[in-house]
């Protein structure tokens, strides 16, 4: 007889919803009836939320967190012929907005011990050209934006904090988005605030720019109907903005969650071979990625997977060596801590509601595979 293995997923939003569905649909409900789909007052009342809760005067939302980067980078008239600085081991998503709205994706290396962008790397690939930087507060973990801020300053370079992992993180006891000049959201569903669909948004105390994103995420047009600039269709749902306002209230009690769960991994997994993510001082980390670094990351995965452990890698190939950015020319050894990274990093499951045996049965899994 074939025992089934207790199987652990990686994320499941099915518990979360479960708990609010009554919620979701009132949500639902109260958007149909006033028909405000696009913007419209659920918008308005969780642009205000979001805002307060970032710790920010002005808050917008947006069609995703690739075009919060993308319209703040616009929005400061970057564009080409200018460079921005970000990390290589980041999603994607940030370079993409940075070849999109036509400046140059430059990359900097990270620190060893917390993988996030390394202020001397920033410091040494600025040029006269360089416009922004984007320090990635990777996995839900703040960027030093003390030193990073500094060198801003002194270069006299925008920052614009790419926070789509990090709701709720703070440093310094200031949030992830208000520590910039303007900040960044994703809500993908998985995300530590997740809509049921795309969303994004953009935080800032700044009323000119934030001005001018609200203007860019509806076609250019201001408030008399004038179309002063090419823009997008880049607004926030009101059904996402309705479901978001369900889940804001939740999102500290998530974030605590997620923190217990990591405490918990990193006492189960304390004296193995596997490197831990460690936590800056001064620093609140919501754990959107719990990532581990192991030696032979793809064979420990595939026994993991035998133990019914999903797994997931963030992310497997550093953006300077992905082929859509060959154009840069980037080659391998050209940022060593990132790409070891790229070759260790093995995230294991992290969601608010994942259970005290699940972890335990991960924890098990992956000293046994590490000890084979
Ligand atoms: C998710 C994410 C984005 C992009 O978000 P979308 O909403 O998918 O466009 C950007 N940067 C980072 C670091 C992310 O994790």
């Amino acid at each position: 007889m074939v025992v089934a293995v207790q199987q652990v997923p990686f994320v499941d939003l099915g518990r979360q919803h479960q708990e609010i569905a009554r919620e979701l649909i009132d949500a639902c409900r109260r958007v149909t009836d006033r028909s405000s789909f696009t913007l419209g007052h659920e918008v308005e009342a969780f642009e205000k939320d979001f805002a307060a809760f970032v710790g920010t005067s002005e808050g917008i939302g947006v069609g995703s967190g690739t075009d919060a980067l993308l319209l703040s980078l616009r929005a400061y008239g970057i564009g080409a012929g200018d460079e921005v600085v970000t990390a290589a081991n980041t999603f994607v998503a940030t370079a993409e907005a940075i070849a999109l709205c036509g400046a140059t994706p430059v990359f900097a290396d990270v620190d060893e011990d917390t993988l996030l962008i390394d202020p001397a790397a920033v410091e040494a690939a600025i040029t006269e050209r360089t416009a922004a930087i984007i320090p990635v507060h990777l996995h839900g973990h703040c960027c030093d934006m003390n030193r990073l801020s500094e060198i801003a300053a002194r270069h006299g370079v925008k920052v614009i904090e790419d926070a789509c992992q990090a709701h709720g993180a703070s440093f310094h006891e200031r949030r992830a988005g208000s520590l910039g000049d303007v900040g960044c959201f994703s809500f993908y569903p998985s995300k530590n605030l997740g809509a049921l669909g795309d969303g994004g948004f953009v935080t800032t105390d700044d009323p000119i720019l934030a001005e001018k994103i609200r203007q860019l995420r509806a076609h250019g047009e201001d408030a008399s109907r004038v179309h002063g600039e090419i823009g997008y269709t880049s607004r926030l749902d009101g059904m996402q903005a309705a479901f978001l306002r369900v889940k804001l209230p939740l999102l500290e009690r998530w974030n605590s969650r997620r923190q217990q769960a990591a405490a918990a991994y990193k006492s189960e997994l304390a004296g193995s071979s596997a490197i831990l993510p460690a936590t800056q001082a001064g620093s609140s980390h919501v754990h959107h990625v719990f990532a581990v670094r192991v030696r032979e990351r793809n064979s420990v995965r595939v026994r993991l997977a035998e133990a019914g452990v999903h797994t997931a890698v963030h992310y497997p190939i550093p953006v300077h060596l992905e082929p859509a950015f060959a154009y840069l020319g980037g080659q391998p050894g050209q940022f060593p801590i990132a790409e070891k990274a790229a070759g260790e990093l093995l995230s294991l499951p992290m969601f608010p509601y994942l259970h005290a045996d699940e972890i335990a049965q991960v924890s098990d899994a992956l000293l046994e595979a590490l000890r084979q």
